[in-house]
C-alpha cells in the first residue's frame, strides 16, 4: 500500500507516475469499480468547504498529486511526495498501456463533438485503442438512465468523465455502482486538450511549475476560480504554524 500524505486533510497518494499506472492496472484486474480523483489546489481548496466533495474523496481508491500546489503544500511540510502526476499524462500513459490489453475506454464530458475528437486523436495516438463510446458533458438527470445503459451496453471497463470538479468526482462516486466497470477516473480538462481545442503549457513552463500562469493567459475567464491557489497558498502556511505551535515548537 502506498502512502497517503495529508494536504488540508485531502489524503494524496504519494506515487510517481510509473507507480500509478501500475496501480491502475492492477485496479482493472480486481472485480470492483475504483474511483480515482486528480487532486489540484482547487479541489482541496472545494473540498474544505463542500462536505459531499469531502466526502467522496475520502471514498476514492487513489488520489494523485495533479497539481504542482499540492505537491508543493506535501514538501514544505517536509514530507516525501515524489513527483507531479497531471491527470492529462496519467491518461495519455494509461491509454498507451491499455492498447496492448482489453481496457476499453468510454468517454463522457466535454462540450458537444470534443469526445468525439478526443477519441479520434487517441485512435491516432495509440493505435489498437478501444474506445467505445463517447457522451458529452452537458446531459440532464432526465438522460442519466440512457447514459448508464450505453455506458454498460459499450462493454466499457474504464470511464473516463471530464464534467469539471466537483461534478465528475460527485457523479462518478454516486453512479459507478451501477457500471460494469473497473475504473472511474475524473479527468478536468483532458478530453479539450486531446481534441486540441485548449493547448497545454510547453513542457518548461510545466516544469517550472508555471503551469497556471499559462492557464490564465490563456484563459482569462478562469480568474476568479484560480483565486483559489493563493488562498490555498496560505491556508498551507496557517495550517503548518498552526500545527508547529500546537506542539510547543512556537
Ligand atoms: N464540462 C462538462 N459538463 C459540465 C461542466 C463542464 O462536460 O457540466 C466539461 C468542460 O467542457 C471541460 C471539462 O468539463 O471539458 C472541465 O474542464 P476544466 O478546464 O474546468 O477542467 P479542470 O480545471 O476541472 O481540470
Amino acid at each position: 500500500m502506498q502512502k497517503k500524505i495529508s494536504v488540508l486533510d485531502v489524503m494524496i497518494d504519494a506515487v510517481t507516475m510509473s507507480e500509478a499506472v501500475s496501480i491502475l492496472e492492477q485496479y482493472m484486474s480486481e472485480p470492483k469499480a475504483h474511483l480515482i480523483a486528480t487532486a489540484n489546489a482547487e479541489m482541496v481548496m472545494m473540498a474544505q468547504q463542500d462536505k459531499e466533495l469531502a466526502e467522496v474523496l475520502r471514498a476514492a481508491d487513489l488520489i494523485v498529486p495533479d497539481g504542482a500546489g499540492v505537491v508543493w503544500a506535501a514538501r514544505y511540510n517536509g514530507l516525501h511526495m515524489p513527483e507531479r502526476v497531471a491527470g492529462y499524462d496519467l491518461v495519455q500513459q494509461f491509454l498507451a498501456a491499455g492498447a496492448k490489453k482489453d481496457y476499453r475506454f468510454f468517454l463522457l464530458g466535454g462540450a458537444p463533438g470534443v469526445a468525439e475528437k478526443a477519441k479520434a486523436a487517441a485512435e491516432f495516438r495509440y493505435p489498437g485503442v478501444q474506445i467505445v463510446g463517447t457522451q458529452n458533458g452537458f446531459f440532464t438527470k432526465d438522460n442519466e438512465k440512457e447514459l448508464l445503459d450505453r455506458v454498460n451496453a459499450s462493454g466499457a471497463n474504464v470511464l473516463l468523465a471530464a464534467l469539471g470538479i466537483p461534478r465528475q468526482e460527485k457523479w462518478l462516486y454516486k453512479n459507478m455502482r451501477e457500471l460494469n466497470i473497473s475504473l472511474a477516473i475524473g479527468v478536468g480538462g483532458t478530453f479539450d486538450v486531446m481534441a486540441g481545442t485548449v493547448k497545454r503549457a510547453p513542457l518548461w513552463m510545466q516544469q517550472a511549475n508555471l503551469e497556471w500562469l499559462f492557464r490564465l493567459v490563456r484563459q482569462p475567464q478562469r480568474a476568479l476560480r484560480m483565486l483559489a491557489l493563493p488562498h490555498f497558498v496560505i491556508k498551507v502556511m496557517a495550517q503548518k504554524t498552526l500545527d508547529k505551535s500546537k506542539l510547543g515548537i512556537l
